[in-house]
């Protein structure tokens, strides 16, 4: 379970600062599918982004599994980072890589100075880059990625390159490199908001899939008001730092007297 209590982030600026996060409390059980909505600014990728620390928290804290994670540093941060996958809206892959080598990335060695990371989030990179340290044989890198391949349906383009893919399968590339290092919990900024609505449709119902089958809890930012209607039991929606509305999905749609949801769901973000 991730417990958000009185969480605030304000980013200082040289003569101003700005609060962007102002005193979030959420709960977010384990298996949940869980939409973050708000119109743009309202602070929807600072608060998943405070999840795996990639921005530390200015006040309040964040318990996974009865643990603060916000007192961690150094290789606990990254242990920590071990069991939170994340995608995003470009995908983020390695282009010079194939999707087999891709999905490889986050448990293979790699020579750091061959590695180019363009393409990528540095801060994937960064995630995945810690588990090369904790190296698997060569035997059961392959099993996993054999595995990993199955669960997306890329069995027959494990040698392509991503230049070859449509914007689906990248992004099933990228669900099984998040995967691959059996995280807990998923994030995932906008990773829909580049495909069409067919496309979009399979992407959440493999997750859906996996989180079935896994457990795993996916957290979902997203604009598309009908994704968090397909796949959130609950949503949390973001308005101006704070959370105003959260719930099962059902009831907070289904809440006439928000204004926020009411021109959320008109489509008007
Ligand atoms: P969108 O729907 O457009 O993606 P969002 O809800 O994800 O928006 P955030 O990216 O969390 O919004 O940004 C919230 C606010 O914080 C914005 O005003 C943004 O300019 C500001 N912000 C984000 N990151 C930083 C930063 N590193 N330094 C200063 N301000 C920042
Ligand atoms: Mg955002």
């Amino acid at each position: 379970m991730i417990k958000i209590r009185d969480l605030t982030k304000i980013f200082k600026m040289k003569n101003d600062e700005l609060v962007v996060l102002n005193n979030i409390n959420l709960d977010i059980e384990d298996g949940d599918i869980f939409g973050i909505i708000g119109m743009s600014g309202a602070g929807k990728s600072t608060l998943i982004r405070c999840i795996n620390l990639l921005e530390r928290p200015t006040s309040g804290y964040i318990e996974i599994d009865g643990v603060d994670i916000t007192t961690k540093r150094g290789n606990e941060l990254l242990k920590l980072r071990k069991n939170i996958g994340m995608i995003f809206q470009n995908f983020n892959l390695l282009m010079q890589k194939s999707v087999k080598k891709n999905i490889a990335f986050g448990l293979e060695i790699t020579k750091l100075r061959e590695f180019k990371i363009e393409g990528m989030a540095e801060e994937e990179w960064r995630r995945l880059n810690y588990f090369k340290k904790k190296q698997l044989k060569k035997e059961a890198i392959e099993k996993r990625v054999n595995e990993l391949l199955k669960v997306v349906d890329l069995e027959e383009k494990a040698d392509v390159y991503p230049s070859q893919l449509s914007g689906g399968q990248r992004q099933r590339v990228a669900i099984a490199r998040a995967l691959a290092t059996k995280p807990s919990v998923l994030l995932c900024d906008e990773a829909t908001s580049a495909l069409d609505s067919m496309t979009t449709k399979s992407i959440l119902n493999l997750l859906k899939k996996i989180n079935e089958e896994t457990k795993v809890t996916i957290i979902i930012i997203t604009h598309e008001m009908n994704v968090v209607q397909e796949i959130c039991n609950k949503v949390a929606v973001l308005d101006k730092s704070e959370v105003v509305e959260t719930g099962h999905t059902d009831e907070v749609f289904g809440n006439k007297s928000s204004l926020i949801v009411q021109n959320l769901l008109g489509g008007v973000v």
